[in-house]
């Protein structure tokens, strides 16, 4: 506070024995309240005797800063007194307020948040973990491994031939609309595509090999799909192949019925149920026992017990004499599946569109 003269009164021009805003005469409020309040400040919370002390210093009737001030007071001209007075109460109130808080005992501690502590340790980065997808594919590679199979994979990119051609699909024939295509502008039209199945590669490995050959094949297909609950233009599949000799309908079955329990992790009744593949002749789709019902009837396999999985049958001597394989010495079967499939059934996952969307909630909780 500036010792500036306020009272209108005492404007002789000299300073000395007049009050101001917070001296009074020669006694200096504004100093002995800091020095007040650095020495209140100072002293150990709940002191009682030093405090007493120091308000008897800055406070007491007879030698105490705010005595000798009142006795200054009424040297001052009258006009002068009012403003010091005020000055003096404003000083007494302000020490007496400091007293009593510092004798109420410690100050407690601040409630908030924690001080940063700059040499803590950091919380560690979160590991990531494989896909739904990626983890359901291991898992079958797995089954499969056991049972003798060898885990090989293709181009994703493919021409017409390997695609469709050499799997008893001629062009033209009306299987080809089964499957809607993605082309791929390169070549000549409608040559080069995006794979519609993994079957392809069951050709290059028979093209590459001979027989005995047992392998599966996961990997991404596309087909030109309107997105809905089941159905992705982009999804996975896992299929099969076994080429041997003697091999017969039976060893399919046996082979579905293995690989289903062992995916699912306990016994489970396979089916299979004519159907119609270009590439295997007789064909059949094959159908697991649901597993959320054990076969009384629920929402997820609609009632019947049933869930299908995917196509299966034993591979078409056409295919076999497209590779050169003598098909009167050899036969084989092949199956195949949706991997999105199987982990919805298994997981309980629904739709499929859930498996490409990338949301964390999903991804971190598999
Ligand atoms: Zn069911």
């Amino acid at each position: 506070m500036s010792d500036t003269t306020t009272s209108g009164a005492a404007t002789s021009g000299a300073t000395d024995g007049v009050a101001t805003g917070a001296s009074v005469a020669t006694v200096d409020l504004d100093a002995a309240r800091a020095e007040a309040l650095a020495a209140i400040a100072a002293t150990a919370p709940g002191d009682a005797d030093a405090l007493d002390a120091l308000e008897r210093r800055y406070l007491g009737r007879r030698t105490s800063v705010a005595a000798r001030a009142k006795e200054a007071i009424k040297d001052l001209p009258p006009a002068a007194r009012p403003e010091a007075g005020r000055a003096l109460s404003a000083f007494t109130a302000e020490i007496r307020a400091a007293l009593d808080a510092r004798r109420a005992g410690p100050v407690p501690a601040p409630v908030g948040p924690p001080p940063l502590d700059l040499t803590a340790g950091g919380h560690g980065r979160r590991r990531g973990h494989l896909h739904l997808v990626t983890q359901t594919r291991r898992a079958l590679e797995d089954v499969f491994c056991g049972m003798g199979y060898e885990v090989v994979e293709g181009p994703e990119v493919e021409d017409d031939w390997h695609n469709f051609e050499a799997l008893n699909i001629p062009p033209g024939h009306p299987a080809r609309a089964m499957q809607d295509t993605l082309y791929v502008n390169l070549g000549e039209p409608e040559q080069v595509l995006l794979r519609t199945h993994t079957s392809p590669v069951q050709v290059r490995v028979m093209q590459a090999r001979r027989p005995p050959i047992y392998v599966v094949v996961p990997g991404r297909v596309y087909r030109n799909e309107t997105l809905d609950a089941r159905h992705s233009p982009v999804f996975h599949q896992l299929e099969g192949l076994a080429v041997d000799r003697h091999i017969t309908f039976g060893d399919l079955a046996g082979t579905i019925e293995a690989f289903v329990s062992a995916f699912f992790g306990r016994p489970v009744r396979s089916r299979l149920a004519p159907s119609y593949f270009p590439f295997t002749e007789p064909s059949a789709e094959f159908a697991a026992e649901c597993v959320f019902c054990d076969g009384a009837g629920c929402r997820v396999c609609s009632h019947t017990g049933w869930i299908e999985l995917g196509g299966c049958g034993l591979v078409d001597p056409n295919v076999f004499a497209a590779v050169g394989i003598d098909p009167e010495r050899w036969s084989g079967f092949a199956f195949g599946f949706g991997l999105e499939r199987v982990a919805m059934l298994r997981h309980g996952v629904e739709p499929i569109k859930t498996f490409f969307e990338n949301d964390l909630r999903f991804l971190s909780a598999y």
